[in-house]
């Protein structure tokens, strides 16, 4: 048995272990032993690292627009270089199957190609010649030092979704990751200072509760980008606000997925296996609810079924489809549900509860779980599960369908599956959610669009990345300026409110 690594914090552009003396086991899910132990900052480790990015941040954001994108071009490359070591991280301690990281490290770079492009989404406007020699323009400036706090779903994409495009915009970062996964984070931060980022722009601090109401109340932190399940996210935005941040945080989802007759049903299968059960059902994008408008589901059932036959579960490092759930303790919170969805009169397809893995013992596995006829009023349904289990609800009528995505508390993501475009079309206008997709299951906008859900999904009203995170990471200002033509007259005193003669 190898010893557990130490995970320290990341300051001044080093590994630093802080002076909190509490720490946090972290797993190899796929084996269930102790692979690491993460160190527990406390409110002044916090408040320490947050002092000297403000300094490292003001000459930061003092650089030339030209020498900070070279920064992050570089960034780019490295990151690109080093996806498979830090995909194999995030297997390492997620569980998720290694070809999957690969595929959260490259949606987490296009957001650092996103942020590539800052000298032209920086442009401010211009105008000539408003009133006799007055001219008006308007700057972004950056807002100092900002948190992130992320999620363990995302270990790598998640921090990506906002610290390019902060660092980008002259901003220095402290990044919070989920105690779960923290050991991708410093792989970012070794990524970033081969890339040549000054020591100082970015920090990461792991933690728990006390890190994070650290960040939420030290007053040199301008601005705090939130993703989590929705109780924290609220905590976060409410404690944020109060204390004059700028506060994004996303929260959790339910994503349902509406399959009309005319749907073609062998795709409409296929999407929705691949969106219930990738990740094991932990991406706050996966669907966990198909909505089946009648006669639909008496033959899309079987072909779901028939699908998850195939699946194979077990250690993400061997070629498996679907990983183990992230700890011990959320897979028996899942498996909880699975227990009181059969007492609630939901049907019961297939138990994942019975999975032979492909993979060590003691794993954390619960395989892929299939409900019928789910109802609101059931926990399966109320509830966020974000595990492999996937839910089927009947509903008679289109309209019936809508109003059950419409009523459901959360708004992240949704989608349609149907050949009737102007079915579509009257859905992606009527449905009350942030992301949409037309037989596409899991609709994440590309880096240059923004990411974001509707009620119970968002508290703020920024999204992540795209023009929205550009503005959330910046200050407007507008300047107007007069510089008269020498050879003209003085306008002379004029105790008047300014006009635009
Ligand atoms: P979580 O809310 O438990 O933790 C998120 C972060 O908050 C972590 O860094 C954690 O350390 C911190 N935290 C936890 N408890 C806290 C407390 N009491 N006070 C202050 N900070 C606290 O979420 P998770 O389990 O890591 O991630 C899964 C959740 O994230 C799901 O609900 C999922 O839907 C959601 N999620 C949402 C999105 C989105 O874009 N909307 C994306 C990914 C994940």
């Amino acid at each position: 048995m190898t010893e557990p690594t130490r995970i320290d914090h990341w300051r001044d552009g080093a590994r630093w272990a802080g002076t909190g003396g509490r720490y946090g086991d972290v797993h190899d899910p796929a084996t269930g032993r102790v692979t690491g132990r993460v160190a527990f900052a406390t409110a002044a480790d916090v408040d320490a690292v947050v002092a000297e990015a403000q300094e490292a941040g003001r000459t930061w954001a003092a650089m030339s627009l030209s020498r900070r994108t070279s920064v992050l071009f570089a960034f780019r490359e490295a990151l690109h270089r080093r996806r498979e070591e830090l995909a194999a991280v995030i297997t390492a301690e997620h569980g998720k199957v290694l070809d999957d990281a690969l595929g959260e490290v490259q949606r987490g770079l296009e957001v650092a190609e996103f942020a590539c492009g800052a000298p032209h989404l920086l442009k401010g406007g211009f105008s000539d010649g408003v009133s006799t020699g007055v001219d008006v323009y308007s700057l972004r400036q950056p807002l100092g030092v900002v948190g992130v706090i992320s999620p363990f779903n995302f270990p790598v994409m998640v921090p990506l979704w906002f610290v390019p495009v902060a660092i980008a915009c002259g901003n220095a970062v402290v990044l919070k990751p989920s105690e779960k996964d923290p050991s991708a984070a410093l792989l970012l931060a070794e990524v970033w200072a081969e890339a040549g980022l000054p020591a100082g722009v970015f920090n990461v601090v792991h933690g728990d509760k006390e890190a994070v109401d650290a960040l939420l109340e030290n007053p040199t932190v301008r601005a705090v980008s939130f993703v989590g399940s929705t109780p924290i996210a609220r905590y976060v935005y409410e404690t944020g606000t109060r204390h004059g941040k700028r506060v994004q945080a996303l929260g959790g989802a339910k994503n349902h997925m509406v399959v009309l007759p005319d749907a073609d049903l062998e795709s409409a299968a296929d999407a929705a296996v691949s969106a219930g059960f990738g990740s094991a059902g932990e991406r706050c994008m996966a669907v966990s609810v198909v909505v089946a408008v009648d006669p639909v589901g008496d033959a899309l059932v079987p072909l779901i079924e028939k699908r998850m036959a195939a699946l194979r579960t077990g250690d993400g490092r061997r070629g498996c489809d679907m990983g183990p759930l992230v700890t011990g303790a959320h897979r028996d919170k899942v498996a909880s549900y699975v227990e009181a969805g059969a007492g609630e009169g939901a049907e019961l397809v297939v138990d994942g509860r019975t999975v032979a893995p492909d993979g060590e013992a003691d794993g954390f596995w619960l395989g892929p779980t299939l409900f019928d006829r789910v109802r609101p009023g059931m926990s399966l349904y109320d509830e966020e599960i974000f595990g492999p289990v996937l839910s089927v609800v009947r509903a008679p009528s289109y309209d019936e369908a809508l109003a059950l995505v419409n009523a459901n508390p959360y708004g992240n993501g949704t989608a349609i599956f149907t050949h009737d475009g102007g079915a579509a079309r009257r859905f992606q206008r009527e449905v009350e959610v942030g992301m949409v997709g037309v037989n596409v299951p899991i609709p994440v906008p590309m880096a240059y669009y923004s990411f974001g859900g509707w009620k119970a999904s968002l508290f703020g009203d920024t999204h992540a990345h795209g023009m929205d995170g550009i503005h959330f990471f910046t200050r407007g200002k507008v300047v107007t300026s007069r510089w008269p033509d020498p050879r003209a007259t003085r306008p002379g005193i004029d105790l008047g409110f300014p006009r635009h003669d």
